[in-house]
């Protein structure tokens, strides 16, 4: 067969570049020794998940840890799934989580030397590869149709055999060239496929970088490389971009360990050196008993924009995961509590070879105590972030007046006090709790517990005694007066020796009017609350309360 002839039938492209010219283009890099290219490679869908963020921690930290580069390179191909705005996204959510690309799509850099970083873009380097593979018999077209190929793959599973287009099943594999001409004279649609020099009777050892060694069968799949829109699949565009964009480590998911025998395979007829691979774990969740991969459909909290909104603070979700992706993070940063994560010692060698348990309880722990870490400036300015982009019109407004909210959280914080209090989880939900300091957002819920008469009584009497002058003990002294005047023990361990003597202690006269100036029977210390709110809301609030 001529196949000089038929690769110049099938890819007709005139302005494709001898293959040495695309070998000079995309030079090696000038990286130190020992120093790792990484790169994300997302899908435009739109859908950036925690997945991706994991591992884009895990390529950042381990180029920036060798002196390497980090890219993005937009995966496209598959245009169905392609959706507006997507790489901003990408980039955006990445950016918000402090993972910054040194190039690539859309990135404002002078290292941009290896792109077009949009696989569309590419197409006449693959075409080039794949014309030069047909020419080398590597490769050829294949004309069957998707019935043909469906019923061949009802076949194989009713025989219990490996599916796929290989050996005997590969149809078009031996066409004679009269057939081929003729299917095309036809205009018959085709795609070129590899012609595989694999056996499957072989194995090969693999050393991932984290997954270890692993036994692969050799490849034997006549996969596609170029669908018949001439656009590659996502096999032959890895080997293809990985190589001229000079990737030196690929990190991705674990579910591209069944295919990575078409990689190597193909890697190999090209002539390029293969990259190292590191296959990630799934992230997994207990759902009850089961332990389960985080599902698009059931996990809103596989979506990063999940953490976005709800106002987790990013650094604690990059530490969080960094515990999952280096089991000694942890104990590095007990002892260094105030070290940044980058500062971290990464080490892909220390990924964990299988399933990763995400929980959602524990990065709520992480984040409170990385709020705690912050000034009442510093919380703020976050929490005045997250308002912006996702607060309520009311929450705009009051995120205004700096120093109110300043005041509020020094008090919530317990910023400056003896004890720091850790109360704030994420931003929504910390938001909300600075709700009754407001009165368009005061809800009150006035669940006291005991009898009209009492509540009423206690709040005018401690209405018209109330000075906001007065000082923390003052102010309490005066509480204890009006909990003897209504029958409760002005001192709790009075109550505690004869409760039977009381209707109370002053703990619950405290409760009553804090269920009125707060709206809860929980607050931080009453005195300075209502301290905030001034004078005139807080005998407002106490009259409201009456019922
Ligand atoms: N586009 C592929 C994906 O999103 C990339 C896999 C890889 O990193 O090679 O799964």
């Amino acid at each position: 067969m001529d196949y000089i002839k038929l690769a110049a039938t099938l890819i007709p492209d005139d302005d494709l570049l001898p293959l040495e010219e695309y070998e000079k283009m995309y030079p090696e890099r000038d990286v130190p020794k020992g120093a790792y290219v990484t790169r994300l490679a997302p899908s435009p869908t739109g859908f950036i998940h925690l997945g991706n963020l994991y591992s884009a921690l895990a390529d950042e930290r381990i180029a920036h840890t060798t002196g390497g580069i980090f890219y993005l390179r937009i995966e496209d191909t598959d245009l169905k799934r392609k959706v507006d705005g997507a790489v901003e996204s990408v980039i955006r959510s990445l950016k918000y989580f402090g993972v910054n690309f040194d190039e690539g799509a859309e990135i404002d850099s002078p290292l941009n030397c290896y792109g077009p970083y949009y696989q569309r873009q590419r197409a006449r380097i693959y075409r080039a590869y794949a014309k030069n593979l047909i020419e080398r018999g590597l490769a050829y077209p294949c004309f069957c149709t998707e019935e043909e190929l469906d019923a061949v793959r009802a076949k194989q599973s009713e025989n219990k055999e490996i599916t796929g287009y290989y050996g005997k099943y590969a149809k078009c594999r031996n066409l004679s060239e009269e057939e081929i001409y003729k299917n095309l004279a036809e205009k018959k649609p085709f795609v070129i496929r590899l012609r595989s020099q694999g056996d499957a009777a072989n194995k090969i050892t693999f050393k991932d970088m984290i997954k270890g060694e692993i036994t692969v069968t050799e490849n034997d799949q006549d996969v596609v490389i170029l669908k018949s829109d001439g656009i590659p699949t996502y096999h032959f565009a890895h080997a293809i971009d990985d190589h001229f964009m000079r990737t030196t480590l690929v990190i991705r998911g674990e579910e591209w360990l069944s295919s990575l025998p078409i990689h190597l395979e193909l890697f190999s007829l090209l002539g390029f050196k293969l990259p190292q691979y590191g296959h990630t774990c799934s992230l997994m969740k207990m759902d009850g008993e089961i332990k389960r991969k985080l599902s698009k459909r059931k996990d809103p909290e596989l979506s990063l924009d999940f953490y976005r909104k709800a106002g987790y603070y990013p650094t604690a979700v990059v530490k969080y995961l960094m515990t999952i992706l280096n089991s000694n993070f942890e104990e590095w940063e007990m002892k260094n509590p105030l070290k940044d994560y980058r500062e971290f010692p990464f080490s892909i060698g220390k990924m964990g070879k299988s399933g990763a348990l995400f929980d959602i309880d524990k990065l709520n722990d992480v984040s409170k105590a990385e709020l705690a870490n912050l000034s009442a400036e510093q919380t703020y300015d976050f929490l005045n972030g997250w308002v912006r982009e996702f607060g309520t019109e009311k929450d705009k407004v009051h995120f205004d007046d700096k120093q109110y909210i300043i005041s509020v959280l020094n008090l919530i914080c317990g910023i400056g006090g003896k004890k720091r209090r850790k109360d704030i989880v994420r931003a929504e939900s910390g938001v909300k709790m600075l709700d009754y300091f407001f009165d368009d957002t005061f809800a009150p819920d006035y669940c006291y517990r005991f009898s009209n008469d009492i509540v009423n009584g206690v709040l005018n009497a401690f209405s018209e005694v109330y000075d906001p002058a007065d000082d923390n003990s003052a102010w309490f002294a005066k509480v204890k007066d009006v909990a003897s005047q209504f029958g409760f023990a002005a001192e709790m361990k009075d109550y505690k020796q004869n409760p039977e003597m009381y209707k109370g202690s002053v703990a619950d006269v405290a409760e009553i009017l804090r269920i009125a100036i707060c709206g809860m029977p929980n607050s931080p210390d009453l005195c300075t609350v209502m301290g905030i709110l001034g004078r005139e809301r807080s005998l407002a609030r106490l009259k409201a309360g009456l019922r």
